[in-house]
C-alpha cells in the first residue's frame, strides 16, 4: 500500500511536470521565418532611422538609429551601459523586430531574409557568455558540429584560450561548469569568442565580450580578429576605446541616440566624448 502511494504521487508529479513542459512547447515564437526560400547572405548592414521600444518596460533603448556597415568592414560601437549597444546586436540577430524604421541585409528588409540563413550566417559573442557543463571542445564545437580537432584548436588559439586549455589536466576534454572545472570570467569570454569564430560565418558580432581580458591579451586578440575578419562584416561592442581604434567606423551611443560618429582619427580631432574618453583610458594604463 505504501509503495502504491508513493507510485500514486510520482505519477501525479510527472502530469504535472508534463503540463509545464506542453505549455512551454506551444508558445509560438513571435519571431517568424517570413521567406521559405533562401537568402545568401554577404553581410552589408544598414540601420535606417530605426527605434526600438522594449514592450514589457516601454523603454525606449533606440531612437533614430542610422548606420551602415558594409560587406568586410568593422564597426565599433561604445557606449556607457544601457545606452543601447546590446539592443543593437539583437536586432540584427533578429531576437526582435524594429518598432519603427528598417534594418536592411545586403539591400533587403531584414524581416523578409530567410530566418535561418540571417542567423546561420552571424557569429555571435554575447555579453554573458553562456558555456554547457560539457567539455571545452564540445563547448566550443558548438559553434560548428562536425569541427575538427585541428579547426577547435585553430579557434582557440585565434581566442587566445589555447594555452589556458593545454595547462588543464584533461586539456580540451576538461569539463567545465557544475560537474566540472570553473572558468575565470575572460577565459568563459574567450571560449565563447572560438566558438563564434569556428563557425566560419560572414556577419561577426562581439558584444562587450573583451570586458574581462586584460589589455594585452585583448590586443593579442583583436590583431588575430583583424586577420580573421578581413573578409567579415565584424561588429565590435566594448567600453574600451583600445577595441575600436582600428575599426573602419565608430558609433558612440548615449541614452539610445548616436552622439558621434567616424573614424578614430576623425573623433579625435572632433574633440568629443570619444576624444575624452581616449585621454582617459591612455593615462590608466599609464598608470597600471
Ligand atoms: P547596453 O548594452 O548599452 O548596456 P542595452 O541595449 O542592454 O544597453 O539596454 C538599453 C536599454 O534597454 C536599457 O535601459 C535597458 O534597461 C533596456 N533593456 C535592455 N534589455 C531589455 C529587455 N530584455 N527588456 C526590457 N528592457 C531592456
Ligand atoms: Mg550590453
Amino acid at each position: 500500500v505504501a509503495s502504491l502511494g508513493w507510485v500514486s504521487s510520482m505519477v501525479q508529479e510527472a502530469e504535472a511536470s508534463q503540463k509545464r513542459i506542453n505549455e512551454f512547447l506551444k508558445i509560438e515564437p513571435e519571431i517568424q521565418n517570413m521567406n521559405p526560400d533562401k537568402s545568401v547572405i554577404e553581410g552589408t548592414i544598414s540601420f535606417e532611422n530605426v527605434s526600438y521600444t522594449y514592450e514589457d518596460t516601454n523603454i525606449k533603448a533606440l531612437q533614430n538609429i542610422s548606420f551602415t556597415v558594409h560587406k568586410g568592414e568593422t564597426l565599433a560601437i561604445l557606449g556607457k551601459t544601457g545606452s543601447g549597444k546590446s539592443t543593437i546586436v539583437s536586432l540584427i540577430s533578429r531576437l526582435y523586430d524594429v518598432t519603427e524604421g528598417r534594418i536592411t541585409i545586403d539591400g533587403n528588409e531584414i524581416s523578409k531574409v530567410n530566418l535561418y540563413d540571417l542567423r546561420n550566417s552571424i557569429g555571435i559573442v554575447p555579453q554573458d557568455a553562456f558555456l554547457f557543463s560539457d567539455t571545452i571542445k564540445n563547448n566550443i564545437k558548438f559553434g560548428k558540429e562536425n569541427a575538427t580537432d585541428e579547426e577547435v584548436e585553430a579557434a582557440a588559439k585565434n581566442a587566445e584560450v589555447h594555452n589556458n586549455i593545454i595547462g588543464f589536466n584533461k586539456q580540451y576534454d576538461t569539463i567545465l561548469g557544475e560537474r566540472g572545472i570553473t572558468l575565470s570570467g575572460g577565459q568563459k569570454q574567450r571560449v565563447s569568442i572560438a566558438r563564434a569564430i569556428i563557425k566560419n560565418p560572414k556577419i561577426l558580432l562581439f558584444d562587450d565580450c573583451l570586458s574581462a581580458v586584460d589589455t594585452e591579451t585583448e590586443e593579442a586578440i583583436l590583431n588575430n580578429l583583424q586577420k580573421i575578419c578581413k573578409d567579415k562584416t565584424t561588429i565590435i561592442v566594448s567600453h574600451r576605446v583600445s577595441s575600436a581604434k582600428n575599426a573602419d567606423k565608430i558609433i558612440i551611443l548615449d541614452e539610445g541616440k548616436i552622439i558621434e560618429q567616424g573614424s578614430h582619427n576623425q573623433l579625435i580631432n572632433q574633440g568629443g566624448y570619444y576624444a575624452a574618453l581616449y585621454l582617459k583610458q591612455l593615462s590608466e594604463k599609464e598608470m597600471q
